[in-house]
């Protein structure tokens, strides 16, 4: 087990991202050092060792495997068949226990104590990040979650509104493909939050 967040950011660094990453499901790498940081705040919390840890969306594993190195007992859900062969390809590779089921978001239904998670974002229509965020407040009672950050008052109100308190961990800058803003460079900067769910 890592007990070291710059040791799991080493270690998260080497997990392969999407080969072809598909535009309609959104699917981008949470980069390592975000990823860290997420997990380390839950791992802080007492939400991760021990726990019963679900990865909403586990595209190649990056929170999955990352939670289940600081001792989560944890299930990621994913509904694509390709980003789950890399995802078991990259725990055999960290020599990490995880869980991966394929399955629609809308179809989880095991409870668990932690929620860590980076949904799609920026989906018009469709599963976006708010439906997301819909099925983790009825699955736990602790939920970890990136976001736009200019998606930050709706986002605030809507978990408030569930009666989760809303706390931001932090801020930071979030590469994406250019596809997904319709932009000419190779990477955008996305700005996004860092959020701690919790009731
Ligand atoms: N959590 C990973 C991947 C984030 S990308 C990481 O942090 O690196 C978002 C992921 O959600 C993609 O892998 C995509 O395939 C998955 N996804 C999109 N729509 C989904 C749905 N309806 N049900 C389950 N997974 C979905």
């Amino acid at each position: 087990m890592i007990t070291r967040k710059s040791k799991l950011t080493r270690e998260l660094s080497k997990i392969e991202g999407f080969l072809k990453p598909k535009l309609s499901l959104r699917q981008y790498m949470t980069p390592p050092a975000i990823a860290s940081e997420l997990l380390w705040t839950a791992y802080m919390n007492g939400d991760i060792e021990g726990r019963e840890v679900c990865d909403l969306g586990a595209g190649t594993g990056m929170l999955t495997i990352g939670a289940s190195l600081l001792g989560g007992r944890v299930t990621g859900y994913e509904i694509d068949s390709e980003a789950i062969r890399i995802a078991i390809s990259n725990a055999h590779k960290l020599k990490a226990r995880i869980i991966i089921l394929q399955m629609d978001v809308d179809e989880v239904t095991d409870y668990c104590n932690t929620i860590i998670m980076n949904p799609p974002f920026m989906v018009i229509g469709g599963k976006n990040d708010k439906v997301f965020l819909k099925k983790a407040f009825t699955l736990s009672e602790r939920v970890y979650s990136i976001h736009t950050t200019q998606t930050r008052s709706w986002i605030k109100k809507y978990a408030e509104s569930n009666g989760y308190n809303a706390q931001i961990i932090s801020t930071r800058e979030f590469p994406l493909p250019k596809e997904f803003k319709h932009q000419s460079k190779e990477l955008v900067k996305q700005e996004v939050d860092l959020w701690y769910f919790f009731r």
